[in-house]
């Protein structure tokens, strides 16, 4: 039996999802764009997930869109927002660097943290200088890597200072795992999939506020021209089961309180790694999101990959970063971006892997796990 322990990339569709998927499937098949009333039935399950998206986030139901994951979300802000400056940090989802780059807006790259967190000085400085130009920021709630939380409320809180600001934040790492009060938060844009929290693939959300949705005058920038769906935002026919699975997800995940589990499953996980004499946590206890460790282990000389292909041969599912990154073969990419933009020596990130846990862990899975790294450990030790 395999034992998956790479949820950061990936989350097992949630069991618990099974009823909702097979009455949706019988029960909510017809085109959400007919007038017909199973037309109506569909169009009505698509708004009640939004709606249920706008409580949990604290917005207003039209300023949620649906799309077909963060990819898509993030690309569209990065690339339609018209801005003179885009300040973002070089340890982004590979969407969020390369829409930038692509939306030709000259770019400030922000310093990092050796835990891969931007650096707020620099970041006000840049603003300070730039007060006549339109400004997107872009950084991420936490890091998909190594876990780490950035402060997106002190960013938008510049908001007040500067009029000339706007504040995206990929929030895929961060949904269902900490609170998002976006009316508190006062930011303008996220994204987020559902993929990552047991949802279906191939959904996701970006939310734009009023004023966002101003300056980008939607009609006229959609993403994908046609029907006028999603308030002329995105055409195309909706995906019903998918918009419904994802906000279903979210509300299993509450009722049956996934977050704490993850929190404890961190914890024991966090313990036995603090203990070891041949693990080393790249990002020990600090800040970050609960379920996500980037480790190495001190005396093997196995390179990442190799360590995952030997996890894998013994049956777990771990990960050598991003496995979007993992797609491009850059071998610079390969050495984990990421961890070189935390200032995380080469020779410590070529070893590095991450392990990201679910709810669907446990303390067991953990235990056989460290008993393999150990035995990797002596049979490929370094002397
Ligand atoms: N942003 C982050 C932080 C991610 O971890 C991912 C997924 O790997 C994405 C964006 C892309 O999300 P999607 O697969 O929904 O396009």
């Amino acid at each position: 039996m395999t034992t998956y322990f790479d949820n950061a990339a990936t989350t097992i569709l949630d069991p618990a999802l099974q009823d909702e998927f097979w009455r949706l499937n019988q029960e909510v098949f017809a085109n959400p764009n007919s007038i017909h009333s199973e037309g109506k039935k569909a169009k009505k399950t698509i708004e009640n997930a939004r709606d249920f998206f706008a409580q949990y986030l604290n917005c207003q139901s039209n300023e949620i869109f649906f799309t077909s994951g963060a990819s898509e979300s993030n690309n569209f802000f990065l690339k339609s927002y018209p801005c003179d400056l885009v300040i973002t940090s070089p340890a982004e989802h590979s969407c969020v660097l390369e829409s930038a780059k692509a939306s030709k807006n000259p770019i400030h790259w922000l310093s990092l943290d050796k835990h891969a967190r931007y650096n707020f000085a620099e970041l006000e400085k840049v603003i300070s200088e730039n007060k006549d130009k339109k400004i997107l920021v872009s950084i991420m709630f936490a890091n998909n890597e190594i876990g780490s939380i950035n402060d997106i409320q002190k960013i938008c809180e510049l908001k007040k200072k500067y009029a000339n600001l706007i504040v995206h934040s990929d929030c895929v790492q961060a949904l269902s795992k900490i609170k998002l009060d976006l009316q508190k938060l006062d930011i303008d844009s996220i994204s987020a999939s559902a993929h990552k929290i047991h949802g279906p693939k191939g959904v996701g959300l970006l939310y734009l506020n009023k004023k966002s949705q101003g300056i980008l005058s939607l009609k006229n920038l959609a993403l994908i021209h046609g029907g006028g769906q999603e308030q002329g935002f995105r055409s195309g026919t909706q995906n019903v089961m998918g918009i419904a699975l994802f906000a279903k997800a979210i509300q299993i995940a509450q009722e049956k309180n996934y977050s704490q589990k993850v929190y404890e499953l961190d914890k024991y996980f966090s313990d036995k790694a603090l203990a070891s004499e041949d693990i080393v946590l790249n990002n020990p206890s600090f800040d970050k999101i609960p379920g996500i460790f980037n480790l190495y282990l001190k005396n093997c000389k196995l390179k990442k990959e190799e360590l995952v292909l030997q996890l894998d041969l013994n049956n777990f599912c771990v990960s050598s970063g991003s496995a979007c990154s993992s797609l491009k073969g850059d071998a610079q990419i390969i050495s984990s971006y990421v961890l070189r933009a935390a200032g995380i020596e080469n020779t410590i990130a070529e070893k590095s892997i991450r392990i990201s846990l679910s709810s669907f862990n446990n303390t067991q899975e953990i235990d056989n796990l460290f008993k393999i790294m150990q035995k990797l450990s002596a049979n490929f030790a370094t002397l």
